[in-house]
């Protein structure tokens, strides 16, 4: 069996490996000219780490990242809504690990260079276009210098991205992607080890949001710690188009992140402008998602990753989700009768779930707690449980948590 992936991202190529080690060969088509180490902090939760593990990768993951210990959710004041142990640190069998998206693209892609050898995955080409016949897939793909050229297989998987070229063929009227009217705008840099050098912190409801935690711990250095940030703040109407597409690598600008942090925010650990300041180089992204889909799979062709449920970056579930599709695929062409009826199973699997979580995010994600707390008390509390009780905290953070599987298994 062959397998054509439209897409080297972190969902493409962790499809790759998963079906290689099912004995599927496979070709990726990547339409940037190499597989570059882009993009900025991302986290990994335990269920998605333990998928990786299967694959061989979690010592090299542990090596590039950190494994967050404690995630504290605080008000724009500092004050501490919920605070909780992750990973291993809170009983589960394998940890969450904060890293770096381009170090763990590149540990994705060496392994595949490695295991499937480097013909397997084709940079510089864009898949154009699919058909499919009697049980095959080929894709017309477009190289440099408007190159055409066609390859087949048994099935294509389109993981190409929120933009992707597979999901628009599938459902041409769909337009672009929904932006919630809120920027985001993140970067990384050295910064003075907070707490342990493992702790996550996300402060703010939706009108303005700041999220720190480490990536990247090197030895020589213990006091410092490669730091990623994020800013979310409402700039436009939802509903609206943002004013510059959804590009992951488009640069962000001072003057339009710095007003959201400037006098909102009194952190004891860090001064949002700080931070945001002694970054070089930062980037901005509208929140956009897509209406979850009547289905994936269509005979031998499916969708995977953002392609297939594209949602908005909260509760950290964008590459995780990606990854659990990617061990779900493997799974059920492991085992079913034919393409169609595993890409069917694959399907009757993973859409329900991932849906349930584009519209958990929409209402805010395990973060929605910070946002009950804000609006019933916006200048801050002397006693938390007078605001929201225990119980109706725990109900946002654990509901979502057993939503997207971090639960204890
Ligand atoms: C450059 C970049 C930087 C990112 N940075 C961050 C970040 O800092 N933090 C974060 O949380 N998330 C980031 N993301 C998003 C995150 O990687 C995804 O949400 C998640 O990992 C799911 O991955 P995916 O493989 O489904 O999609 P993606 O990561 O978007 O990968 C899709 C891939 O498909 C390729 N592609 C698109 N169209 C075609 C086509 N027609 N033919 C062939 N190839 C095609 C793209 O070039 C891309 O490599 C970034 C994504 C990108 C592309």
């Amino acid at each position: 069996m062959k397998a054509l992936i439209a897409g080297g991202g972190i969902g493409g190529l962790t499809t790759a490996l998963f079906l290689h080690s099912a004995g599927i060969e496979v070709e990726v088509f990547e339409r940037a000219e190499e597989i570059r180490e882009l993009g900025v902090g991302i986290n990994m939760l335990p269920h998605a780490v333990k998928e990786l593990a299967s694959l061989g990768l979690l010592e090299a993951l542990s090596t590039q990242g950190i494994r967050t210990r404690e995630l504290i959710y605080a008000n724009r004041l500092g004050q501490t809504v919920w605070q909780e142990l992750r990973g291993i640190d809170a009983g589960l069998d394998f940890p969450q690990i904060s890293v770096h998206r381009g170090k763990l693209l590149g540990l994705l892609h060496k392994a595949v260079v490695e295991r499937l050898g480097p013909g397997a995955i084709r940079t510089g080409w864009q898949v154009e276009s699919f058909r499919q016949a009697e049980g095959s897939a080929s894709v017309e793909i477009s190289g440099q210098g408007g190159t055409h050229t066609m390859a087949s297989g048994d099935l294509l998987i389109g993981a190409d991205g929120i933009h992707s070229t597979v999901r628009r063929r599938l459902f041409p009227d769909e337009g672009p992607p929904i932006w919630n009217g809120v920027m985001l705008w993140r970067g990384c840099t050295d910064w003075p080890t907070w707490r342990d050098g493992r702790t996550m912190a996300i402060a703010g409801g939706n009108q303005a949001k700041f999220v720190f935690y480490p990536i990247e711990a090197d030895p020589a250095r213990p006091d410092m710690r490669l730091t990623n940030w994020a800013v979310m703040a409402k700039t436009g109407i939802p509903g609206s188009s943002p004013l510059r597409r959804e590009d992951w690598s488009r640069r962000g600008a001072l003057t339009e992140a710095l007003p959201f942090v400037r006098n909102r925010f009194r952190l004891d650990f860090v001064e949002p402008a700080d931070i945001i300041n002694a970054t070089g180089e930062f980037y901005e992204y509208p929140n956009c998602d897509r209406d979850p889909l009547p289905r994936w799979s269509f005979g031998c062709v499916t969708l995977l990753g953002d392609a297939a449920h594209p949602m908005y970056p909260v509760g950290s579930n964008g590459a995780s989700q990606a990854i659990l599709d990617a061990r779900s695929l493997m799974t059920h062409l492991r085992s079913a009768n034919s393409v169609e009826a595993a890409l069917g199973a694959y399907d009757v699997e993973r859409r329900g779930q991932t849906a349930q979580i584009v519209l958990a995010n929409r209402q805010g994600g395990p973060e929605g707690v910070i946002d009950m707390v804000e609006a019933r008390a916006p200048d801050g509390f002397e006693d938390l449980e007078k605001i929201a009780s225990y119980d109706e905290r725990e109900a946002v953070v654990r509901g979502y948590a057993s939503l997207t599987r971090l639960a204890k298994r």
